[in-house]
Parts: structure tokens; C-alpha cells; sequence
């Protein structure tokens, strides 16, 4: 029953807790980090890291299935799912020793256990208490599911579908949002047979629609199937397989079930609420310093209302560190944070879509430019086909950038100095980009926005 005290004390381990911790330590704060499972929560141990190694393998299938056309001879004999696990799980284990090795170099207090706030800066924790002059909530998120529809047998979510040690011949997958879409990207690769159900008309919708379309062709080229703009009515498993009902009265079998259908808080019996802290719908309200109703106590990744992406969890993590130590951090602009969606062909985005540009500036006042990667070099080398959506302000900036094509997602870098620094289309083209690769197709896009295009027509 021993009282422990700290300038900072945060509750959980994962990406927005442990880079809070982490800037915390550096800023010469003493720092107390709670943690119920392992450092590196969500994303190093079942999502962003484990999902990324499947879609590499799934990525090295693709290719060696499609050898010949590039003159070389392999053939695919199959997927040694247990051996795709142990690659994947070597990556996670190296990355959660770098993790704690850095988190233990820094003088950080790490507690095991599962903490409680029993107080305005109090955490309880396996009957020790925690106080801090300031508080961080950072607990995390769940896989959700829908009313009715019971997470259990061959009915799963991402959690249990990154454990399979057989890749299933038919799969149903229920959302076409991010891990959806990666999800049907790697077992399609792998060789199942996969159907996508989504209730909003499009897959992805909630990027462009230009990208919505593309992906839509694009995996219908790959013979992934998908149903949107459907209601999900019902699943009956049994020992082989599951039914699942459509509202339209159509059904599907299948060996499983992938409900993946979004990501709730991870707030509920923490005692948040009980001691003040303003919550909608299980998630913490923050300011956009990051502070919740109560002053000095801060809530970082998941928890907060946006985008749940671990890249957002770490900005704010250091952001409510730097915030604490008195340095007056730039807030955090939502808008600026860039997405990837990880399957074949790859998005990536940041800033506007064109409606929403067009709703907020008017359609009149923006102007739109889509390069085609089929006059980009490297992505014909590639073998990838897919394009780069340019949106900027008349006379103004680029607001914003859409990507759709193999390994796009590491072009995001300049895409998001470019809306972040609000750069013209007419700066960008000054500047020289390498020859030839795929990060030339930003440099031509940009190239043909200002009016001078090289490898396109205007
Ligand atoms: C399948 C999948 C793929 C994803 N892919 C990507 C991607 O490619 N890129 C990307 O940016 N994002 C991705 N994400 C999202 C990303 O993982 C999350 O946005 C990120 O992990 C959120 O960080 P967080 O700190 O809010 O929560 P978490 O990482 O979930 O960490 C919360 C931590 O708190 C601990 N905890 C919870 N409650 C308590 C308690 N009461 N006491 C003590 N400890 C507690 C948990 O054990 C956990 O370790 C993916 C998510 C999934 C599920």
C-alpha cells in the first residue's frame, strides 16, 4: 500500500503513453509508466508492425507468383503460414527489446499491472498508488463489433486473425475500411478466396473517392470480391464454416468471419468518469492542448476523438510532455496527419479530399490534378498502375495530396511537407526530384499543377 510520487504518471504503455514517457524523461521530468500487458501496446504487438510483416510476405508471394513476367524462374509452392508467424514475431520481439531497452535507459519508472484513477492524479495499481503532479491517459483501443454478433469460434477480429497458423480458403470480411482492406489484401495474396461487406457505398470511404474507385478496380483485377453500400444481418457458424446474412437477403459461406467494423476507446472501468474526466461515448474530450476537463490531466492516442493511427499517438505524446514542461508545443493540426492504407495497390493521403475542399473553400476556388503513374518510370517498372491526386487552393496552395499504387505509402513524407507547409504547386515544381523513381510522380504532378507538365498531358 506504498504512495509513490512523480511529475508525470501515465496510464499505458503503448504508442501515445510511451512517447510521452519518453520526451517526459528527456525533459528531466521523473516519470511513472503503468502498463497491464507489454511496452508498445497495440501497434507493435497486433497492429501496425505484425500487420505490415504479413503484408511483406503476402507482397514477396505476389511477386514470385508473377515471376515469369519479369523473366525469372520461381514458381509459388505455397504459404508456410507458421513460418510467415515466425518472421513476423522476430520483428516484434527485436523491436519490443529495442523498446524496452530505450524506455529502461531513460530513468522511467515502469509498472506492471492494471491501473485505476482513484483520484484527480492518482492511479492505483495492484494497491500501490500513483500520483502525479500531472496525469496521462493513454489506454488504448479494442477491436469493435456489431450489436448481436458475438466475437467467438470462426467468428474473429484482428486480434485473432494475426494468430492463424493456416491460411483459410474462404474468408468473409466485415468493413471495408483500413483493416479490412489489409486484411483481404493478405489472404487474397496468400491464396483465399476473399469477400469484402461493407455497409457505406464504397471500400475505403473515407478517403477520396477517386481512391475509393481505384481500389475498387484494382481489387476487383485481383479478384477480390466485395459488396458495399449492404447491411450485415446475421452469422450461423458451424464446425467447417460460418453463413453470413445480408439485409438484402443474400448469404455468403465461408471458413471465418473477419469482423472488422472499427476501434472503441479503451476506457471503460478505469474510473475516468467517476473522478471527472469529461467522456462522449467512452472516448476522453481533450482541448487541443490535449487536457481533459481536468487541469493537468492529459489523454494521449486512441482515447481521443480522430484519426487512430499510432504516428498520431506519438505527436501527442510528446506534445503533452513538452506541453507539461512549460514549452509551449505548436498544437497538433488533425488535418496534417498523414494516412497509408498498407494493401496492394497501397494509399496514402493527407489534407483535404476533393468534396471536402470543395465544401470548405468552394468547388470554384480549388483546382484538381491527377498524374497518371503510367508516365512514371519506376511504377511501370514496378508493374503498378494507380495515380496522384493534387487538390490546391486557386492561386494558393496545395491542400491536399491522394495516392493510389504499389509502395505509395512512402511517399507520404513529402506529400505531408507539402500540404503541412502550405508549399504552391509552383514551389514543389522548382524543386528536383530523383530520376527515375516513384517520388518523381509527386515532383510531375506538381510539374503539371503549375502549369508546365513534363511526362503528362496537361
Ligand atoms: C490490425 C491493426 C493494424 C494497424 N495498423 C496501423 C498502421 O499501419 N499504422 C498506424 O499508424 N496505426 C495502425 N493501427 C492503429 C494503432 O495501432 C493505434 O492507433 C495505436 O496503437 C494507438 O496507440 P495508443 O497508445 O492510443 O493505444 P495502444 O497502443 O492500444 O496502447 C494502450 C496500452 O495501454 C495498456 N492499458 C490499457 N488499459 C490499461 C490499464 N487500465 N492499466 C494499464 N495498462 C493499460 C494496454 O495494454 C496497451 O498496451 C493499427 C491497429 C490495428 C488493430
Amino acid at each position: 500500500m506504498a504512495e509513490h510520487n512523480f511529475d508525470v504518471v501515465i496510464l499505458g504503455g503503448g504508442s501515445g503513453g510511451y512517447a510521452a514517457a519518453l520526451r517526459s524523461a528527456q525533459l528531466g521530468l521523473s516519470v511513472a509508466l503503468i502498463e497491464r500487458d507489454k511496452l508498445g501496446g497495440t501497434c507493435l504487438h497486433r497492429g501496425c508492425i505484425p500487420t505490415k510483416a504479413l503484408l511483406h510476405s503476402a507482397e514477396v508471394a505476389d511477386v514470385t507468383r508473377e515471376a515469369a513476367s519479369y523473366g525469372v524462374q520461381a514458381s509459388l509452392q505455397g504459404i508456410d503460414m507458421p513460418a510467415v508467424n515466425k518472421y513476423r514475431d522476430g520483428i516484434i520481439d527485436r523491436l519490443f527489446k529495442g523498446l524496452t531497452g530505450l524506455v529502461g535507459s531513460k530513468q522511467i519508472t515502469v509498472v506492471s499491472g492494471e491501473g485505476r484513477m482513484v483520484g484527480q492524479k492518482s492511479i492505483s495499481v495492484n494497491g500501490d498508488t500513483y500520483t502525479g503532479k500531472n496525469l496521462v491517459l493513454a489506454t488504448g483501443s479494442f477491436s469493435k463489433t456489431l450489436p448481436g454478433l458475438d466475437i467467438a469460434g470462426r467468428v474473429i477480429t484482428s486480434d485473432q486473425a494475426l494468430q492463424l497458423d493456416f491460411v483459410p480458403e474462404k474468408a468473409i470480411v466485415l468493413g471495408g475500411g483500413v483493416i479490412g482492406v489489409e486484411f483481404a489484401s493478405i489472404w487474397k495474396s496468400f491464396g483465399c478466396d476473399v469477400t469484402i461487406i461493407e455497409g457505406l457505398p464504397t471500400l475505403v470511404p473515407n478517403e477520396d473517392p477517386a481512391v475509393s474507385k481505384a481500389l475498387e478496380r484494382a481489387y476487383r483485377k485481383r479478384g477480390i470480391n466485395f459488396k458495399t453500400g449492404v447491411k450485415f444481418s446475421g452469422v450461423q457458424q458451424s464446425a467447417t464454416g460460418v453463413i453470413v446474412s445480408l439485409e438484402n437477403g443474400e448469404s455468403f459461406d465461408a471458413e471465418l468471419l473477419l469482423v472488422a467494423v472499427g476501434r472503441g476507446p479503451n476506457t471503460a472501468g478505469f474510473g475516468y468518469e467517476e473522478n471527472g474526466v469529461k467522456m462522449d461515448r467512452g472516448y476522453v474530450l481533450t482541448n487541443e492542448r490535449l487536457e481533459t476537463s481536468i487541469s493537468g490531466v492529459y489523454a494521449a492516442g486512441d482515447i481521443v476523438p480522430g484519426l487512430q493511427l499510432a504516428h498520431r499517438g506519438f505527436q501527442q505524446g510528446i506534445f503533452i510532455a513538452e506541453e507539461i514542461a512549460g514549452l509551449k508545443p505548436v498544437a497538433i493540426d488533425e488535418l496534417g496527419i498523414p494516412k497509408v492504407t498498407y494493401c496492394e495497390p497501397e494509399i496514402a493521403s493527407v489534407g483535404l479530399s476533393e468534396p471536402k475542399a470543395a465544401e470548405m473553400y468552394g468547388a470554384e476556388n480549388i483546382s484538381v490534378y491527377e498524374y497518371n503513374l503510367g508516365g512514371n518510370g519506376k511504377s511501370q517498372i514496378l508493374g503498378t498502375a494507380g495515380f496522384i491526386k493534387l487538390i490546391r487552393r486557386n492561386n494558393g496552395p496545395v491542400i491536399g495530396i491522394h495516392m493510389i499504387g504499389s509502395r505509395v505509402g512512402e511517399q507520404v513524407g513529402e506529400a505531408q511537407l507539402i500540404v503541412n507547409w502550405e508549399a504552391f504547386p509552383e514551389e514543389v515544381a522548382s524543386l528536383v526530384h530523383a530520376h527515375p523513381t516513384q517520388n518523381e510522380a509527386l515532383g510531375e504532378a506538381h510539374l503539371a499543377l503549375a502549369g508546365k507538365p513534363l511526362h503528362a498531358h496537361a
